[in-house]
């Protein structure tokens, strides 16, 4: 059973509370004060309960990041014993905390080539910000600082900081903020539709390639610091490469000297099977990964940046004599309760063979999955292990339109009204359930899902879902 809706507090004033204080990151805005918020007050193994007393399974995964699953009680141990013994102290300059060591050593050693370097962060955003400044620093010390601009690809996430935001391509999320657009560019997105392209998986590939030189030699490659890369781009659409993408970025970014940096916020830590993806999925060994989410299983917030012995030893050789200070870092970098927590869900992933098991259930999921493409306003189903969406459209009507948008939610709100809860993004009903879901629970996820698209189908035909 699912969490303790005994135990949560009244709804309605909660929620008025809730629609007259709160910001939620990314809300509308267009109904600020008027929120009416899914408040969740429990959590046990895949599912969720909120305030109302309702449980849902979660194929969120709280946010692609509760990995192991919810009321996991060594994690819980393990965060409350280091909150007792010593909850926090500063991890600047040279002082260091027992947690943050052993888990530095045990990233380190899950990592792939020479990625023993570790640099703690808050979360997936300055994890990325700090690989961003660390490729500047990197190729100031090797004596060419002009090597700072970046590549990113359309239809990235890399997160809500200036820099991370900048970096990310999503167009329905440029809203009136600033971005840095002087030296970030976005790159062609993999593309969204491979099952409905008219061009080969090689062709596509050839495109995307051919794109990407013609952008380094416009901007030139004595400009470029660094490539920065979802090896499966996520909140974008669940965009998976055509197959030998990631080697040849790979190659192309070795022979212009452009640091390849592997975003693994959301595929490391088992949700595609493996601790980190780039290598033991896609075959490459980055410059540089950042991973966030998963590392915790979600408990606590917590991201690093796994730096190359190449590149760490270069910042290290070369410092500015007179200032040889590395000043990038959080006052919670590292924090002690975090790292505890990351080191009992490396231990747990380890006994329980988590990738084992998403390798096993992933290919199911897919498939299950794959069955909803029979629905006429399925357009495509796309995804790898246990990352995944479904993309609705109206027959016809392809790409995030006002009305394939209205479908979508019409969908997402049948999910939640039927137990399940699914991330609703533009026309794309997003999944990545905790990684610990069995067969049992993918049916129930393929099995209600369907359910949602057939009675959203019903009001389509009944012309009862209007655009806007
Ligand atoms: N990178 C990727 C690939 C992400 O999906 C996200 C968050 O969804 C981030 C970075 C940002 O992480 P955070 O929200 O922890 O700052």
């Amino acid at each position: 059973p699912a969490g303790q809706a005994g135990a949560a507090p009244a709804h309605g004033p909660l929620l008025a509370k809730d629609a007259r204080h709160a910001l939620h990151p990314w809300a509308d805005l267009s109904t600020l004060g008027k929120q009416d918020a899914l408040v969740i007050t429990g959590a046990q193994g895949v599912e969720v309960v909120d305030s109302r007393g309702r449980r849902y399974i979660d194929a969120i995964g709280g946010m692609w990041c509760v990995t192991v699953g919810y009321g996991r009680e060594e994690l819980v141990e393990a965060m409350a014993a280091q909150a007792r013994r010593m909850p926090y102290f500063t991890p600047f300059g040279d002082v260091a905390n027992e947690p943050a060591i052993e888990l530095a050593a045990q990233l380190a050693a899950l990592a792939p080539g020479d990625l023993n370097r570790v640099h703690f962060t808050t979360g997936g955003s300055t994890a990325v910000d700090s690989a961003v400044r660390i490729a500047h620093l990197y190729h100031a010390a090797m004596g060419r600082p002009e090597k700072h601009h970046v590549l990113s690809r359309v239809d990235a996430y890399h997160g809500s900081t200036y820099l991370a935001a900048s970096l990310s391509g999503k167009e329905a999320d440029r809203v009136r903020f600033h971005y840095e657009d002087r030296w970030v560019h976005h790159l062609e997105s993999p593309g969204h539709d491979p099952d409905n392209s008219p061009l080969s998986a090689d062709d596509r590939l050839t495109g995307l390639l051919d794109g990407m030189e013609a952008a380094i030699a416009r901007i030139g490659p004595e400009n470029i610091a660094c490539f920065v890369a979802e090896p499966v781009l996520a909140s974008g659409g669940v965009l998976v490469p055509p197959p030998g993408y990631h080697r040849a970025t790979r190659e192309l970014c070795r022979r212009h000297d452009i640091l390849y940096v592997s975003d693994e916020v959301v595929t490391g830590f088992g949700r595609l099977g493996h601790f980190f993806a780039s290598q033991d999925r896609f075959g490459i060994v980055p410059d540089m990964i950042t991973t966030a989410k998963g590392l915790t299983s979600g408990y606590q917030p917590l991201g690093a940046v796994l730096i190359s012995d190449r590149i760490a030893d270069a910042l290290a050789g070369t410092a500015d004599p007179g200032k040889p200070v590395f000043s990038n870092g959080f006052t919670y970098s590292g924090h002690p309760v975090a790292c505890a927590a990351a080191l009992a869900n490396i231990e747990l992933m380890r006994r329980e063979d988590i990738c084992g098991h998403v390798r096993d259930v992933g290919p199911y999921f897919i498939d299950r999955l794959r069955e909803l493409r029979g629905s006429p306003i399925v357009h495509a189903v796309r995804g790898d292990h246990l990352m995944a969406c479904v993309e609705c459209r109206v027959p016809g009507e392809s790409g995030p339109t006002p009305r394939n948008m209205a479908l979508a939610q019409r969908v997402d709100a049948y999910c939640e009204a039927g137990g399940l809860l699914v991330r609703p993004y533009e026309n794309l009903c997003i999944m990545s359930p905790p990684l610990v879901v069995d067969r049992a629970g993918i049916d129930r996820i393929a099995g209600i899902m369907a359910g949602a698209l057939a009675r959203a189908e019903a009001d389509l035909r009944a012309g009862t879902v209007a655009a806007g």
